[in-house]
């Protein structure tokens, strides 16, 4: 059998490719040249897997994508308090390159516009002898999992013209936002937008945050999950400019545009899409690309406001082993997905009808995929609880699920070996 994903994914395209509305970005020479037929769309799922089609061999400018990126760098080496007194994190609801500033703490209001971004690039932690944009290449290629390259001719046509930036940067000195030359801050920030990529990279990219920074073909955690989190808020409020509001209601996906026509989606803990079409509506978005996000957003039911029910599918099995422990009865909870708040909340309920007693009861984290600190410490609290009520109870973490600080002071209550070797230790099977 071939999985029918691919093939809807290439129907989408088709379907969206008929509409023609819209203009390339002109006010980058180089970008009035782009070829308007391009049109390209890939999906990462958080296990590593990917889907493309159409043009997705194609290469274009990151542009404002590049910009959720270099924030999340900020935010890794300032920590999040530094990085707020710089850029804040309000919707504008003005145009991307809008010359202002919060009126009240005069700082730009958020990341996503080219005044936050450009504070952002000048907070990116660049190593001695290397720029910040080549620092910013040099993450964005280990997001992808491929060598990124930039455009130099777009690099500089964008410089020719980018009065309007230095205006910004300008503006950002005088006010003493920016403590540095602004004309080097905004050339690198120029450079950081004219970073090559295909839909495939950004697919991956976006995949990376979905998995709450864990690029899933490697295994390396390369962002920490508060600053994903903090990411993924501000690209949902701001990501899509002055049409923000009207995206979240419509796509409900997390989401960064940028004007070579590229649209970057994140559904957290699901996947990360990103589409190419070069044409643009009048707020500088794709607009086959949010089309296409509509589509994708409708069909597959991948609206965030939608959520997600698991608490359901939490216990996977309750079993009584067979062989008996003198005699006393030995119960087996097979647990399976996430475990926060919901899912423990269902789990410690159905504890609940455990009748006292001196049952063995074993908590099986095996199939557990994720385990939040709430999950970790709810689950502590009812063994402890189990344990009151007169019965053995232990954790059973063979996969070594549970993190060092979720079980410190708490070794006693989990057993590391699998369910077949701990049951013939403690019944003598
Ligand atoms: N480099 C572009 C600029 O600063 C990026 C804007 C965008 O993609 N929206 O104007």
């Amino acid at each position: 059998m071939k999985t029918p994903v691919a093939d809807y994914l290439a129907h989408v395209l088709k379907q969206c490719k008929q509409n023609d509305q819209g203009a390339l970005a002109d006010y980058i020479p180089e970008l009035a040249s782009a070829d308007p037929n391009k049109l390209a769309l890939a999906l990462s799922t958080i296990d590593g897997t990917s889907y493309a089609t159409g043009d997705k061999d194609t290469e274009f400018t990151i542009q404002s994508m590049s910009k959720p990126f270099a924030y999340a760098l900020a935010l890794k080496h300032l920590g999040l308090e530094s990085v707020l007194k710089k850029v804040g994190v309000e919707p504008s609801g003005e145009a991307f390159n809008q010359i202002s500033l919060d009126a009240k703490n005069k700082i730009p209001k958020n990341p996503m516009i080219n005044s936050g971004a450009i504070t952002t690039h000048s907070l990116i932690h660049a190593e001695a002898g290397a720029d910040r944009a080549e620092t910013l290449r040099v993450f964005l290629s280990e997001l992808a999992g491929r060598e990124l390259e930039f455009d130099e001719q777009v690099y500089r046509s964008e410089l020719e013209t980018a009065f309007r930036n230095l205006s910004i940067g300008y503006m950002l000195r005088t006010v003493g936002v920016l403590d540095e030359d602004p004309v080097a801050i905004v050339h690198g920030y120029i450079k950081q937008c004219a970073i090559k990529v295909t839909v495939k990279d950004l697919a991956q990219m976006a995949g990376v945050l979905a998995n709450g920074g864990v690029q899933a073909k490697t295994g390396k955690r390369l962002l920490s999950r508060v600053v994903v989190r903090q990411v993924l808020s501000v690209m949902m409020t701001c990501g899509m400019y002055d049409a923000a509001g009207d995206w979240l209601t419509t796509v409900g996906i997390p989401a960064k545009s940028g004007v070579a026509g590229g649209i970057i989606g994140v559904l957290p803990g699901q996947i990360g899409i990103a589409v190419f079409s070069p044409k643009l509506d009048e707020h500088g978005n794709s607009v086959r690309g949010i089309e296409i996000m509509e589509r994708l957003s409708n069909d597959m039911g991948l609206h965030l406001m939608e959520g997600t029910p698991s608490a359901q599918t939490i216990v996977q099995r309750r079993y009584v082993v067979a062989e008996t422990d003198g005699n006393n009865q030995t119960v087996v909870y097979e647990l399976r997905g996430v475990l926060q708040f919901t899912e423990s909340e269902m789990l410690l309920r159905i504890l609940e009808d455990e009748p006292e007693g001196d049952t063995r009861i074993i908590l099986d984290l095996t199939n557990i995929s994720l385990l939040h600190d709430v999950g970790a410490r709810m689950l502590f609290e009812g063994v402890n609880r189990l344990i009151e009520d007169g019965h053995t109870a232990v954790i059973l973490d063979a996969e070594g699920i549970l993190t060092e600080a979720q079980c410190k002071g708490r070794k006693t209550s989990v057993v590391t070996e699998p369910l077949d070797r701990y049951l013939e230790k403690q019944l003598k099977i």
